[in-house]
């Protein structure tokens, strides 16, 4: 129940004075649906108006200017401007507005009248002139002009000025709410109220307080935080409270291991000694298993599906795509059936009498395993006794969806999988509901990729080379980002990029992309993965864990735009046979200093965590990242590199409220709940609520 206090915050936008029916959803496009969220927009400008004459402001600037009215030059035509000369002192300035905005001006700025006018100089010739000065004021009105002003973001028809002035009458609404920070920690960090936080979010007076590192913003960081922190910690702790099925490792698995044509290594024999461990536990386990691709999660994970088959029990191995599901089916049901393990692959293609005996062999425990795609959570579905939910590429399933899965038996265990190597310091807010096991070192066995960059004027060269490879036998990658604001040239572009090796390399070459129906989609991955399709052209991120061997060149359009640790993965596709392999970057030149930097470590290193942590550091966080598709919350104060102490110190006191007043009963718990339906992440989802 969301306590009295915020029923302000969260009346509807529409409540607030000057958002009528025409405001209102360009409003809720800039900011959100709630009084809160308009609240919540943080400013990214300061503007200052300087008082200035003529003779010492420079163009570019903007200033503040005691002017005398000359002369009205009437437009002589409609696409004309009206412009108004005016003079300071020997220095001339020129006033001008177009169209409809000139309405009025004449009679404002009456010849031979002094008045000020406040706007963004630019040079005319050898005089300066204004366009559509933002503020005009008689000689004594001085005051009517502000000297500093917040900018927000705008757009959607609504001036920046516009959402100014909403802001404020938001700030008129604020509460003042219960301190839910620990007194000690708040003081020491010398942070704010909260209501005087969003006081100064909304009031910066310089750069600094702009930036995440003031006061008010790392104060609205943390309180963020700790609101998500403790969503992940209630949920987790309510996971565990529920007992799981006791899986002893049993005779079983260890003949399914013995009989794997290579040993396991070191990280693959901590991760699956600490799956056992929470297996075998009695509690619910909650565990995500990271690592790169190829680093061989899927062995691990077939191991505990063993586990659960020698207790008696069943396991689920989920995965987003049909053909990774196809793929890990391959893996797992020879060796697994060998040891009279049933296994069975359930997928949206499976229809009539097949697909109802796969569901009866699952409903009755005849098979052990069930391997599939988003078919596996589906209502038909019945297990006889799961016990164990595997989920790969999980953030390419939405919380609910795990969950469907999870509700198919009583006491499930939890095993998540994730080929994105996020950063050790964010990785408590990305997963802070799990527990993480990582593998960091590579099977043996690999050549490590070639990688290199070059620009797109070596295009043809690198064509060259790739058709030749391809003639003798190799396959390829070919991505084409979509990075444009209209999908349909980006998908021209990757088309064209098609037609052209087309032209070389006749139906050898295939495309995929976000437009294309899953089963067209599939039968050209299933093609490539056959060895029929020898380049794949794909506008996105294709299938993320597909295993094609025989694959050895990858080639990444416009890879500047690209997060790191996506182009890790991409050429994490690559390299996973003996034969060399080569990764080629092509890159829109010139490149920036950052962009250098990061393209290079991408050729000196394979450690998709090192890599990822690097990418932290080298831009800063924000959403150049490309976190936010690989699960990291959608937070509105945080910014993942400026506050990563937060995020751990948030965690800290997560636990530590949970431990001692899990009932949230204290005067701090109590006010707790208010931050907690202040921001609103939903416990059972994760997710923050509208
Ligand atoms: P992931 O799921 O992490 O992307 P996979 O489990 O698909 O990786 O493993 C990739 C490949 O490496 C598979 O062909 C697998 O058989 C092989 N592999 C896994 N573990 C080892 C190991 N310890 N030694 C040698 N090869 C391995
Ligand atoms: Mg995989």
């Amino acid at each position: 129940m969301r306590p009295e206090s915020l029923f302000p915050l969260f009346a509807p936008v529409g409540s607030l004075k000057g958002v009528g029916p025409r405001i209102a959803p360009a409003l809720e496009r800039i900011a959100g649906p709630l009084v809160r969220d308009v609240l919540f927009l943080a400013p990214h400008g300061i503007i200052r108006r300087p008082r200035r004459t003529l003779s010492e402001v420079r163009p570019e600037e903007t200033a503040t200017i005691l002017v005398t009215v000359e002369e009205h030059l009437r437009p002589r035509s409609p696409q004309q401007p009206l412009r108004i000369r005016t003079r300071d002192g020997d220095q001339r300035l020129d006033l001008i507005w177009f169209g409809n905005a000139s309405r009025g001006l004449e009679a404002r700025l009456p010849v031979g009248a002094q008045r000020w006018v406040s706007g963004k100089l630019e040079r005319f010739g050898l005089d300066l002139q204004m366009v559509h000065p933002d503020y005009v004021a008689e000689a004594n009105g001085l005051a009517e002009i502000p000297q500093i002003e917040t900018v927000y973001p705008a757009g959607a028809g609504l001036t920046a000025r516009m959402v100014r002035r909403i802001v404020h009458s938001a700030l008129d609404r604020t509460p003042d709410l219960p301190e839910w920070q620990d007194p000690a920690w708040k003081t020491g960090r010398g942070f704010p109220s909260w209501r005087e936080a969003i006081r100064a979010l909304h009031s910066p007076q310089d750069d600094f307080d702009l930036s995440p590192a003031a006061p008010a913003r790392a104060r609205l960081a943390y309180d963020e935080l700790l609101a998500h922190q403790l969503a992940m910690a209630q949920r987790r702790a309510h996971r565990r409270a529920g007992a799981g099925l006791r899986l002893i490792p049993a005779g079983l698995s260890g003949a399914v291991e013995a009989a794997l044509p290579f040993r396991l290594t070191p990280d693959q024999l901590t991760a699956l000694a600490e799956i056992r461990g929470d297996l075998a536990s009695g509690q619910r386990m909650s565990r995500l298993l990271q690592g790169d691709v190829g680093s061989g999660k899927t062995v691990v994970a077939m191991l505990a599906l063993a586990d659960a088959a020698a207790a008696g029990a069943q396991g689920a191995l989920m995965a987003p795509t049909e053909i990774l599901a196809r793929q890990h089916f391959e893996t797992l049901s020879g060796p697994l059936e060998a040891r009279g393990v049933g296994v069975v692959l359930l997928t949206g293609r499976d229809r009539g009498p097949a697909r109802r005996e796969k569901l009866e062999r699952l409903a009755s425990g005849a098979a052990a395993v069930a391997v599939g795609t988003h078919a596996l959570f589906q209502d038909e579905v019945r297990f006889h006794r799961l016990a164990l939910a595997v989920i790969d590429e999980q953030h390419r399933f939405g919380v609910g969806e795990r969950q469907r899965l999870l509700d198919k038996g009583e006491g499930v265990h939890l095993l998540s999988m994730s080929a994105t190597p996020i950063p050790r310091t964010l990785e408590l807010a990305a997963y802070g509901d799990l527990d993480v096991s990582r593998i960091v070192g590579k099977p043996p066995g690999r050549t490590p990729v070639a990688t290199r960059a070059a620009p797109m004027t070596r295009l043809a060269e690198v064509e060259d080379r790739l058709v030749a490879a391809v003639l003798s036998g190799a396959q390829a990658f070919w991505i084409c980002p979509l990075v444009s604001e209209s999908e349909l040239v980006d998908l021209k572009a990757a088309e064209q990029r098609a037609r052209d090796l087309q032209a070389r390399l006749g139906g050898r070459v295939g495309l995929v992309h976000g437009k294309l129906p899953g089963p067209e989609k599939d039968a050209v991955m299933a093609d490539f993965a056959a060895g029929k399709v020898k380049v794949l052209v794909a506008t996105t991120v294709v299938e993320v864990g597909v295993n094609v061997p025989n694959a050895t060149i990858m080639v990444i359009e416009q890879a500047e735009r690209f997060g790191l640790a996506q182009l890790h993965q991409l050429r994490g596709r690559v390299g996973r046979g003996r034969a060399e392999s080569a990764c080629v970057l092509l890159y829109d030149p010139p490149l920036s200093d950052t962009a250098q930097k990061r393209l290079d470590i991408l050729r000196r290193s394979d450690d998709g965590f090192a890599i990822a942590e690097t990418d932290l550091e080298l831009r800063g966080g924000g959403d150049a990242l490309g976190l936010r598709q690989s699960g990291f919350p959608d937070y509105v104060f945080v910014d993942p590199f400026v506050h990563r102490d937060l995020i751990l110190a948030a965690g800290d006191d997560a636990r530590l409220v949970l431990a001692r007043d899990p009932g949230f009963t204290s005067p701090r718990g109590e006010a707790l709940k208010v931050l907690q339906a202040l921001f609103d992440w939903r416990p059972e989802t994760g997710m923050k609520g509208a």
